[in-house]
């Protein structure tokens, strides 16, 4: 069976990045499970894993545009601490979701100055080329209730 919109496929995955360094991989825990052809993957892997079959392998370097997008200058923000709970400890580096307008973000504190807190709001891999090693672990029929649901089930089905 070939990968294509709406199959569920399970794979295992290594990414990296230009240097050669690890940034994720399902190694040591179960492969990563989805709906294909639904943007739960970022859009370059999707495109390569499509027609793939189980037990294959595969090594694509996806480039920004298909990847976490480019950086924009327009999603960094400074506002000030009396957004955030009183007391909170907000330090360079921390990462947090937000709800916003558009739905919830990952914004990540660039810089503590006073009062004023510098957020970012690309996502911490954009602008980067992803190298992604794959091998793809089975490619199986979802049942209409995954398919409604928009996710994969466990072996014991529903348990949500
Ligand atoms: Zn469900």
């Amino acid at each position: 069976m070939q990968i294509e919109k709406n199959k569920v496929v399970s794979i295992d995955y290594t990414l990296k990045n230009d240097d050669g360094q690890v940034l994720d991989t399902s190694e040591g825990r179960e492969p990563l499970n989805f709906i294909h052809g639904n943007g739960h993957l970022i859009p370059g892997l999707e495109e390569a894993l499509e027609g793939k079959t189980k037990e294959e392998k595969l090594s694509v370097a996806i480039p920004p545009e298909k990847g976490y997008g480019n950086r924009s200058e327009e999603m960094v923000h400074t506002v000030d601490k009396s957004n955030f709970e009183p007391g909170a400890n907000i330090e360079a580096g921390m990462q947090f979701q937000a709800q916003m307008e558009q739905g919830v973000q990952m914004l990540t504190v660039l810089k503590v100055d006073g009062d004023k807190i510098t957020l970012d709001g690309n996502h911490p891999l954009a602008d980067q080329t992803l190298h992604f090693d794959v091998e793809v672990k089975d490619v199986r029929e979802a049942s209409a209730e995954e398919l409604e649901h928009g996710h994969v089930h466990g072996p014991e089905g529903h348990q949500h």
